[in-house]
């Protein structure tokens, strides 16, 4: 069976899910490598064998870890054309897709973004792509080089395989690192305890209808271990952080769950989360268009609904 690569997405070491997600669609098509970029590679291993990782080529040089996204493209096109993998899965978050742009123009190879499966077809790897924001979803086959896909986080529910990730370091010369930008310093996000919005299974949203109070969306997001998103409304009214913006402009996010509170569903808020897989609003406008795309909506006062819900969920 072929080789298909996974970039790993990891702070020093602690592997974030994407990485089980990206490997568990991996081996649906071939044989997972993990690529391990920076420190941390001995706390990682254990994790990256659980999810079926063959091998481990890691580098932690400061070449490569010393700056952003251009090292890491040298280092993946480095390892593609000596290894020839059937394809290469990196995470769609901002870096994984300028990486995985860059990375397919070294390679001379086609790229599909913001892919939410992998499956393996007739002609190769098959993807489907959520594409124009989230407007169509389409299957799509690269049918030049190697097939470079950055693949939307909370596309698949990791599913645990034994390998043996065997560590294999990585001895390439890098020269990009002076013509990128370098990292002169970084701090660690204040931690708020939720789950990160691009990670969250649940993420539970507020928008106008809060009316800058976001305590009952807070409320019944902790109920159900949840990430708290918002709308652009309530981020320009300065009542939710911008990191929390869910949209064309924001974040775009596919989880298992996604609620709407007091958000009315413009096509722009959509472009963010319309992808996710049960989608439940509460707005006390029965004609609001959040409704047209819902699984489950309810027509009433979030400020009612939600600490309803959230008593029902802490009770169960
Ligand atoms: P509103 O549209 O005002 O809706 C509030 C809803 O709350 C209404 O449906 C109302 O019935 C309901 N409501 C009120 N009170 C209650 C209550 N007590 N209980 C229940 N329901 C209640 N928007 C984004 O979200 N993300 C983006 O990334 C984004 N990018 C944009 C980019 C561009 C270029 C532009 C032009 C716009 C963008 N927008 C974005 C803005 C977007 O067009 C909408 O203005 C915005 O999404 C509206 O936010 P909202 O639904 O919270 O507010």
């Amino acid at each position: 069976m072929a080789d298909v690569f996974v970039l790993v997405d990891h702070a020093n070491g602690v592997v974030r899910k994407t990485t089980a997600e990206l490997l568990t669609l991996a081996a649906r098509v071939g044989n997972p490598v993990a690529i391990f970029v920076g420190p941390g590679v001995e706390k990682a291993q254990p994790v990256l064998a659980r999810f079926g990782a063959t091998r481990v080529f890691a580098m932690d040089n400061a070449d490569v870890t010393g700056y952003l996204v251009a090292p890491q493209a040298e280092l993946l096109a480095g390892l593609v054309k000596k290894f020839r993998p059937a394809a290469v899965l990196i995470p769609a978050n901002p870096a994984g897709k300028e990486i995985a742009a860059r990375l397919a123009i070294k390679t001379d190879s086609g790229l599909i973004t913001d892919a939410v499966d992998v499956v393996a077809g007739d002609g190769g790897v098959e993807t489907t792509q959520s594409v124009f924001a989230g407007s169509y979803t389409v299957t799509a086959r690269v049918t030049k080089g190697t097939p470079i896909i950055a693949v939307k986080p909370n596309s698949a529910a990791p599913v645990e395989s034994a390998a043996a990730a065997q560590v294999v370091p990585v001895n390439l010369t890098i020269t990009e690192g002076g013509k990128g930008a370098k990292i002169t310093e970084s701090s660690p996000r204040v931690a708020s305890g939720r789950p990160e919005l691009n990670e969250a299974a649940i993420i539970v949203s507020g928008g106008r209808g809060t009316a800058g109070d976001f305590g009952a969306v807070e409320a019944f997001a902790d109920s159900l271990s949840a990430a708290v998103g918002a709308s652009r409304a309530a981020v320009d009214a300065g009542w939710y952080p911008h990191t929390a913006q869910i949209g064309q402009t924001g974040k775009q996010v596919s989880p298992q769950l996604y609620v709407a509170a007091g958000i009315s569903g413009a096509i722009q808020h959509r472009a963010g989360m319309q992808t996710s897989k049960t989608i439940v609003a509460v707005n006390k406008d029965p004609e609001a268009p959040i409704f047209e795309l819902v699984d489950f909506g309810v027509v009433g006062d979030l400020f009612s609904v939600l600490p309803q819900a959230t008593a029902q969920v802490e009770a169960s």
